[in-house]
């Protein structure tokens, strides 16, 4: 399964929040196989953002949008998304009632801030999805993501994003599979064995240079298992100074990452 990861926000391009979103859903997509083909940054615009999803909802089995969700004037993946699919904004039911409950959860839990500033929340606002598709109630705030065709819409807050990814986890998956060698070898005396390998078998093999005090890594990734394991096999015996890095398909992930 190939996946692109679309993520929009001005505060990204700036500098001034760093992407977690994006490598921690490319973790979590990879270790179940899928292959990661494309991840971008977008403004908040919404006609980029609408033209990318158009081409890539072609061009992947699945893309998946961070950021951008709720009420506020910068707020503008939704509309972007409906438009891509020729589709209207609604709101329905469940998500209204979701939405109001959080806010009113919101409300009680914080007395004060409720008293001392005006919070005259658009709740349609926030609720709205494009016509038709599946509403995913985030589990952890105020807006809802959405699953509209091919397209995974989900919230750009990483704690709510990772809550409301988990809703949709198992429908992502694949045959994406990697080993990955280290070594102290320097990276020019492994490139005949790399280039080797590559010739040898289907896998594609990445040769990534220490960063401090770390070895270089092999990393040799392929969607048949077995033809990756002999792949790493043959290169751990010629490249007689490699030391096994494990298996990396399926890796245990630490949930709170
Ligand atoms: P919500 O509507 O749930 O409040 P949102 O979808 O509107 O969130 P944004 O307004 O884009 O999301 O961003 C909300 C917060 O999440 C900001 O502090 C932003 O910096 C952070 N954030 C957004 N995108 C990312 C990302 N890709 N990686 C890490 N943090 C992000």
């Amino acid at each position: 399964m190939q996946v692109a990861l679309l993520t929009v926000g001005d505060e990204l391009l700036a500098g001034d929040t760093e992407n977690t979103n994006a490598s921690w859903l490319a973790r979590r997509l990879t270790a179940r196989g899928v292959t990661v083909a494309r991840i971008l940054v977008v403004p908040d615009d919404e006609s980029l953002i609408s033209e990318t999803l158009r081409e890539w909802s072609r061009g992947f089995d699945a893309v998946v949008v961070t950021g951008g969700l709720g009420g506020t004037h910068d707020d503008v993946t939704m509309a972007a998304v409906a438009d891509a699919f020729d589709r209207s904004l609604v709101v329905e039911d469940e998500v209204r009632e979701a939405v109001e409950r959080t806010a009113r959860a919101y409300r009680e839990a914080n007395p004060e801030i409720a008293e001392r500033y005006e919070m005259d929340l658009d709740v349609e606002a926030w609720a709205e999805v494009p016509e038709g598709a599946r509403a995913l109630i985030n589990p952890a705030g105020l807006s809802p993501g959405c699953v509209c065709e091919n397209v995974y819409v989900l919230p750009g807050v990483p704690e709510e994003m990772r809550a409301t990814f988990d809703l949709v986890a198992g429908e992502f998956g694949g045959d994406a599979s990697s080993v990955t060698l280290r070594t102290p070898a320097p990276e020019s005396a492994l490139a005949p064995h790399v280039e080797r390998v590559r010739e040898r078998f289907d896998v594609v093999v990445g040769s990534y240079p220490r960063t401090g005090g770390d070895d270089n890594r092999v990393k040799v990734t392929g969607t048949d298992r077995a033809t990756v394991t002999e792949a790493a096999a043959w290169l751990r015996e010629r490249a007689d100074v490699v030391v096994d890095g494990g298996t990396d398909e399926g890796a245990a992930l630490d949930p709170s990452e």
